[in-house]
Parts: structure tokens; sequence; C-alpha cells
């Protein structure tokens, strides 16, 4: 049979690997680290640095597709790697999502709707941003950040000062801030073929800056649910996608704002484990793949809560919780901030 190659050996890494499995593909890793949550299930494990060439063409030649469960891979790993394989999602995809700055461009040039913004990468240009756009806002850098990390809230122009210390010299975006109600996201999946397969959006709750809940059916008009959608296809055919894309949308009262992209499988589309007959690692797998992709309709209603950090402590309570469906990732310690599983727990049938 085929093997699928999964660049990354995190819980995303490990889902995909056990819906490849299902598929009756193998799996190979490339990790880094030794004991990481994809290596307990995938068939083979090349651990080694990204900057190790022989390492990575040993993986190439292993794997007849190669996909990945982050988007920081290095762009000079990737593209040795797509000169002997197939990459699925491809390198435009990646590029457009490793800096904020080129991706809020790349979304705009799609004429979608996203935070005012402006590249800032010294106190002039911060402060210039600050009089186009106004506080509030948020700078951020471009690259790297993940869990709200590499963010500073500037409510005031003289708080810009301390923002832009805290950014350490790296690149910036100063995004204005959005006014939003609440937050969803879009799991869409782009096949081989050009067809594109969505999720139901999801309404998202971030505490500390890390996901903590995922609920369907979003609090959404039928209008709003339409346009969600839409915006995830004209971003998947954009950039010629192939695999599962998060789309993370702010619902304002005027319309859907767009804040980011992951191009992967997104930690706010595990309720599809439990809501749909296809999962998104199964529909990714699929797409990358070059399988037809699965029908992306919701059966049920679900919550998912991510289990971080100390919340492990309440597996034996969980354990008794007959509906909460559990996933975990197998982490042998428990540190703060740390997505250690998830539970899923259906709330009733689809309305
Ligand atoms: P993730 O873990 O989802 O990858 P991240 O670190 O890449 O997160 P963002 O998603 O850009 O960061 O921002 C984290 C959260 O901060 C958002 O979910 C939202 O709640 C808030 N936020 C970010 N940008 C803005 C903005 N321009 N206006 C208002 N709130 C924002
Ligand atoms: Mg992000
Ligand atoms: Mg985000």
């Amino acid at each position: 049979g085929a093997t699928i190659g999964i660049l990354g050996g995190g819980q995303l890494g490990r889902m995909l690997s056990v819906a490849a499995a299902r598929l009756g593909y193998k799996t190979c890793i490339f990790e880094p680290a030794a004991d990481c949550p994809a290596s307990h299930v995938a068939n083979v494990h090349f651990k080694a640095p990204y900057e190790d060439e022989d390492a990575l063409r040993a993986f190439a030649a292993a794997a007849d597709v190669i996909t990945f469960e982050f988007e920081n891979i290095p762009a000079a790993a990737l593209d040795l790697l797509a000169n002997l394989t197939a990459v699925r999602p491809g390198r435009r995809a990646l590029r457009v999502s490793q800096d904020r700055l080129v991706e809020k461009a790349a979304l705009a040039d799609m004429g979608l709707a996203t935070a005012p913004f402006a590249a800032v990468d010294d106190a002039e240009d911060l402060a210039e941003a600050l009089a186009e756009i106004g506080p509030p806002g948020i700078l951020k850098t471009r690259r790297f950040g993940y869990d709200g990390k590499g963010q500073v809230r500037v409510d005031t122009p003289q708080g810009a000062t301390a923002a832009l210390d805290e950014m350490a010299g790296q690149p910036a975006i100063y995004e204005g801030f959005v006014a939003f109600s609440h937050e969803v996201s879009v799991i869409a999946a782009r096949g081989l073929t050009g067809e594109v397969a969505c999720f139901d959006p999801g309404e998202n709750e971030h505490e500390g800056g890390i996901l903590r809940t995922t609920t369907v059916p979003a609090r959404l008009s039928a209008a709003q649910r339409a346009d969600a959608v839409l915006i995830a296809g004209r971003i998947l055919n954009a950039l010629d996608y192939v695999g599962v894309m998060g789309v993370e949308l702010f619902v304002t009262e005027g319309a859907l704002i767009v804040n980011e992209i992951a191009p992967r499988v997104h930690n706010s589309g595990h309720w599809t484990q439990a809501g749909c007959a296809i999962d998104q690692f199964e529909q990714h797998i699929r797409a990358v793949a070059g399988l037809p992709l699965g029908d992306g309709g919701r059966h049920a209603d679900v919550g998912m809560e991510n289990l971080i950090g100390d919340d492990i402590d309440r597996l034996p309570e969980l354990l008794r919780d007959p509906r909460a469906s559990l996933h975990l990732y197998g982490k042998a310690e428990a540190r703060p901030g740390r997505k250690m599983g998830h539970v899923n727990r259906v709330t009733g049938a689809a309305g």
C-alpha cells in the first residue's frame, strides 16, 4: 500500500496517522523530537532536524505523498522535499500562512474583509500605523506566533513603545482591533480535482489566547453561514489548495472578517470526529491521497473542549461521563498551556 509522509509529530500528526491507517495507508513522520504524540502511531519516524538533507531525502523516498501538520516548516526543507515527492497542500499556501503580513495582503487581494493592517519594522512605522488605523489595535510578530503568543494589545499611542519592545526586533504587523461579537471557524477541504467540501462553521471560545471550546452549531444567520462557506471556498480556490484548511472568522454586525488561515487540520475542527461521518482528519488524508472527498454534512450538535495542562487531572471524572468521547495525545508531562487531549460531547441531533 501507499505511504503518507507527515511533517511534524504533534497531536494533529497523530490523528492524521490514525485516519490514514483506517484508510489502509502507512505513515511516516518527520519530527526532530524523539517522543512525540505521532511517533506512537506512525509506522516510521524520521527523527532528525529540518536541516538534515540526507534525512529529508530518505523521508521523501519513503513517502508517496507528503503533507504537514504545522505551518512553520523551514522553506529550504520544503523546497528540497517538493522536488522529490508531491507535497500537499503546496508551497504557495504555506508561504502565505507563514507570514501574517503576506497572509493579510493575500486575503485582501482575494476581495475578502480583514482587519486594517500595516507592516511595522520600527517605531516610525508604528507611529504611522497608529495615525492611520488608530488604537486600539494589536501588534503581532509576522512569523511563528500561535496561541496568542507574540501579540501585544495597543490601547494608546503612549503604549506603542512598550509594545514594540515586546517584538524584540522581529518584523511585526499592526492590526486595528475588530469589535466582533464572537469568533467562528470554517474547516474546509479541497480535493485534487478541485472539488470543495466545507464543514459547518464552529463557534470558538479562547482562554488566555488558547482555544478552549468549539461549539456547533455556531450562532450565525443562514446568510452568514452561507457567507462563511463562500469565503472559505474562495481562499481554497485562490491558493489552488489541496487538503483541509482552517479559516478563522470574526463575526461583526456588518460582515465576516477573516482573521487568519491555517493550512492544515485545525483544533477547532476536532468536533467533526463526533459530528460527521467523515471527520477532518480522514478528509485531509482523502484530499492529499487524491481520493474523492467525503460529505462534510453534520449529523449532530457537538461541544468540543480542549484539555489543557492541569485539565488532565479531571480524567477520572471524564472517564465516568459515558457521553464524553475522549481523545488523549499520549503526552507524558502536563505543562501549563499544553494541549493534552480533548473531549467531544454530542449534545443532540443536528437540527
Ligand atoms: P492561533 O492559536 O489560533 O493560531 P494566533 O496566535 O495565530 O492564534 P490570532 O488568531 O491572530 O493568533 O489571534 C488570537 C486571538 O486574538 C484571536 O482569536 C482573537 O480573539 C484575538 N485577535 C487577534 N487579532 C485581532 C484583531 N485584529 N481584533 C480583535 N481581536 C483580535
Ligand atoms: Mg494562528
Ligand atoms: Mg488564531
